[in-house]
């Protein structure tokens, strides 16, 4: 199967001010998505997935390196061809209370991409929101009432009626369920899927916790400091995590059997997440590594395939080094 996107080496450098380094929020980043399927891409703030996000959606363009949807250039992409890919690439944000507009109705403001589209209008607009709105859960006359009169759950859903209004192969959700009680969490998990069925949709889903993504992800991608560190398919990424972050970051996933919890590796890490302005040379994970060794400090791990589908960046990976040592029992 052909990727639906491909992501090559994408670079992402804000600049500070004179004589100051630039924050190097995502810097060499490649990964692939294929029709239909859902990546999660993970990490804590600061490590670039929402700056990737946007990137991705072409909200913002990339310093360097080259993004390409159904083959086609994202960053080149002018005129016509912009704006088809502007109805093809949606994206989902993760605050529904600042994502909308209090001042419109819901009709207006999931109407607005269909005209400023030209895709419908009139009566023709109004009968393409109300089946919006029915397809996320909500009712045709919700379509005269204002954010203001809506739950949270209720206000991402319409969110998301806006963001399918065009009709869009791949959304970008940045932390949809974030903003909301844990109870409303799982309604707009079991929503985002069945859409995803319903209409054939490509999802990247971000967060920063490893929760949330597992059970709704095909292929999980953990980021850190502006760099993919570990790509796998959701399960074998649980079952087999290479990267010593991904170890970490999955330690941190509660288990709900207090004995499973009792038997498992705990890796607390020690340290602060280092400036993307200023990130450490050689393994940017290695301040914080409790595996670190000597080259780490000097040469960058490549990003490579050690089986099937399965992506680190790790010196140590893939040797079985990785497994067979106690990272448990790491000093703080
Ligand atoms: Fe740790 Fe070295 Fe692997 Fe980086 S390359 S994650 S510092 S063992
Ligand atoms: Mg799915």
């Amino acid at each position: 199967v052909r990727p639906i996107l491909e992501v090559r080496d994408v670079k992402k450098y804000f600049p500070t001010g004179r004589r100051r380094p630039p924050v190097k929020a995502v810097d060499g980043v490649s990964f692939h998505v294929y029709p239909g399927e859902t990546v999660g891409l993970v990490g804590e703030s600061g490590c670039g997935k929402s700056t990737l996000a946007r990137l991705i959606v072409r909200l913002l363009t990339p310093s360097s390196g080259t993004i390409r949807f159904d083959g086609q250039d994202v960053v080149a992409a002018g005129g016509s061809q912009l704006r088809r890919l502007r109805r093809d690439l949606q994206m989902v944000f993760q605050d529904p209370y600042s994502s909308l507009n209090p001042r419109l109705t819901v009709r207006e403001i999931v109407g607005e991409p269909l005209l400023v589209h030209g895709v419908a209008r009139g009566r023709q607009m109004e009968r393409q929101v109300e089946e919006l709105l029915e397809a996320v859960g909500l009712r045709p006359e919700h379509a005269r009432r204002y954010p203001h009169e809506f739950s949270g759950g209720q206000r991402q859903r319409i969110v998301i009626a806006r963001a399918l209004a065009l009709k869009p192969r791949l959304v970008v959700c940045d932390e949809p369920v974030s903003a909301l009680d844990v109870s409303v969490q799982a309604q707009i998990l079991n929503l985002l899927q069945d859409l995803q069925d319903r209409f054939g949709l490509t999802y990247i889903f971000i967060a920063h916790d490893l929760a949330v993504v597992q059970n709704i992800s095909d292929r999980i991608g953990v980021m850190y400091l502006g760099r993919l560190v570990e790509l796998a398919r959701a399960d074998e990424l649980f079952e087999r995590p290479l990267h010593p972050y991904t170890r970490a970051l999955i330690s941190a996933v509660p288990v709900p059997d207090p004995e499973a919890a009792a038997r498992r590796e705990r890796i607390v890490l020690r340290g602060e997440v280092p400036s993307p302005a200023r990130p450490p040379a050689g393994c940017r994970f290695h301040t914080r590594c409790p595996l670190a060794v000597d080259r780490c400090r000097t040469e960058v791990p490549e990003w490579r395939e050690v089986g099937p589908g399965h992506w680190v960046a790790c010196h140590l990976a893939g040797e079985g080094e990785v497994a067979g040592r106690g990272v448990t029992a790491a000093p703080p």
